[in-house]
C-alpha cells in the first residue's frame, strides 16, 4: 500500500510577541512541532487530544492553508505547500475539509444548492455532468431531500447544515477528506446519524481520511489508525485497535479511561477514570524532559530533565515514555 499523505518532521510555529521576539528566538508557540505521519490510501487515520494540542493546526499545514515553519507535506507523491499557486489550486481540489462549526463554514447569502454547486462552477466548468445535476445528486448521496435545495444555511438544522458541508466537499470527488471536530457543535441526537453517513460515503468513494477529534467514542468507530497529540507532539501512534486495546503511554490512558465503559475490553489498567492533574501546559513554556511529566502520575525525577525519544513497541505501535514497557505489558498485550 503506498501513502496517498506523507508528513515529515512538520513544524509550525508562532510568534506570541511581534517579529523581534520571533527572530530573537524568545516566546515561541510550538503548535506543531517535528510529527511524522502517512495515511494509506482508503484509511482513516484519528489525531486525538485535548484543545490546543495542535491538531486543528495540522489540518491547516496538510491542506496547505498555512506554510510550514520547518518539515514537509506531500500529497499524492507531490509537495504541498503554501504558495498559492496552479499547483496548489490543482492539488486542492483533491484534498477538502469539514470544519467544525457548519454555520460559519456556509456562505449566509447562499442557497444550499448554489452553494454545493459553487466548486464545480470553479474547479469543474468542463464536467461530464451540468454543475447543478451533478450538486443535486450529491446532497442526496448525503441525505438531503430535494425540498432542501433552496433553503438558506439559517432554515436548516445543524445536521441538515453540516451535510451541505460534506456534500460540498466531496463534490469534486476529492481522495482525501479532513475532517476537523466534524460532529462536535451537532445535537448528540444527530452525530451518530453524520458519523454513519462518514462511514459510508468514506467506503463508497474510497476516501482516505484524517479524522481529528478529542472523541475517543468516534475514533474507535470510523478509524483505522490512530495518532494522539500532545503539545504539538505525536506522543503515540499505531493501530486503533493497538493503541486503544493496549495504550502505551499515560496521556493516551488517561483519555481512554474518561470515555471507557463498564466492562470494555480496553479499559484502563486499573479499570478506572485516571483523573489528569491540572491543565495542559502553556505552549510557550513547554516543560523540560517529557512535556506530559507535570500532569503524569508516573513521572520520575529521570522524566523530569530527560525527553523520552519514540520507541516502536509493535507492528504498528510507536510510544513516547520511559515508562513504555511497564505500561504496555500491564495493559494487557
Ligand atoms: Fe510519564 Fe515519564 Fe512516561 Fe513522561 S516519560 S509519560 S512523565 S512516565
Amino acid at each position: 500500500m503506498t501513502a496517498l499523505l506523507s508528513v515529515k518532521n512538520l513544524q509550525r510555529h508562532f510568534s506570541v510577541e511581534g517579529n523581534k521576539e520571533w527572530l530573537s528566538g524568545k516566546k515561541v508557540l510550538r503548535a506543531v512541532d517535528g510529527v511524522t505521519l502517512s495515511v494509506e490510501r482508503g484509511k482513516t487515520l484519528g489525531i486525538v487530544g485535548e484543545s490546543g494540542c495542535g491538531k486543528s493546526t495540522m489540518a491547516k499545514l496538510v491542506l496547505g492553508l498555512i506554510p510550514a515553519t520547518a518539515g514537509t507535506v506531500e500529497f499524492d507523491g507531490k509537495p504541498v505547500t503554501a504558495n498559492r499557486n496552479q499547483a496548489w489550486r490543482a492539488a486542492r481540489r483533491h484534498m477538502q475539509m469539514v470544519y467544525q462549526d457548519p454555520l460559519s463554514a456556509l456562505d449566509r447569502r447562499l442557497t444550499a444548492l448554489a452553494q454545493v454547486t459553487e466548486p464545480l462552477n470553479i474547479h469543474d466548468k468542463h464536467g461530464e455532468t451540468h454543475p447543478t445535476l451533478a450538486a443535486q445528486s450529491m446532497m442526496r448521496a448525503v441525505g438531503l431531500t430535494d425540498n432542501l435545495f433552496q433553503r438558506y444555511p439559517h432554515e436548516l438544522s445543524g445536521g441538515q447544515r453540516q451535510r451541505v458541508v460534506l456534500a460540498r466537499a466531496l463534490v469534486l470527488k476529492p481522495s482525501l477528506l479532513v475532517c476537523d471536530e466534524p460532529i462536535s457543535a451537532l445535537d448528540v441526537s444527530v452525530q451518530a446519524q453524520v458519523i454513519n453517513l462518514l462511514t459510508d460515503l468514506r467506503q463508497q468513494m474510497n476516501l482516505t481520511m484524517l479524522f481529528i477529534s478529542h472523541d475517543l467514542r468516534v475514533v474507535r468507530h470510523i478509524c483505522d489508525e490512530v495518532a494522539v497529540m500532545y503539545l504539538g507532539r505525536i506522543i503515540e501512534q499505531g493501530s486503533a485497535k493497538n493503541v486503544l486495546s493496549h495504550p502505551a503511554h499515560p496521556y493516551t490512558r488517561a483519555l481512554i479511561s474518561a470515555v471507557s465503559t463498564p466492562g470494555a475490553k480496553h479499559a484502563t489498567l486499573n479499570a478506572g477514570r485516571i483523573i489528569l492533574k491540572g491543565e495542559p501546559p502553556n505552549p510557550v513554556d513547554v516543560p523540560t524532559g517529557c512535556s506530559f511529566h507535570p500532569r503524569c502520575a508516573l513521572a520520575t525525577a529521570h522524566c523530569k530533565t530527560n525527553a523520552p525519544v519514540t520507541t516502536r513497541i509493535g507492528e504498528a505501535h510507536t510510544v513516547s515514555c520511559h515508562l513504555h514497557t511497564m505500561i504496555h505489558h500491564g495493559s494487557g498485550s
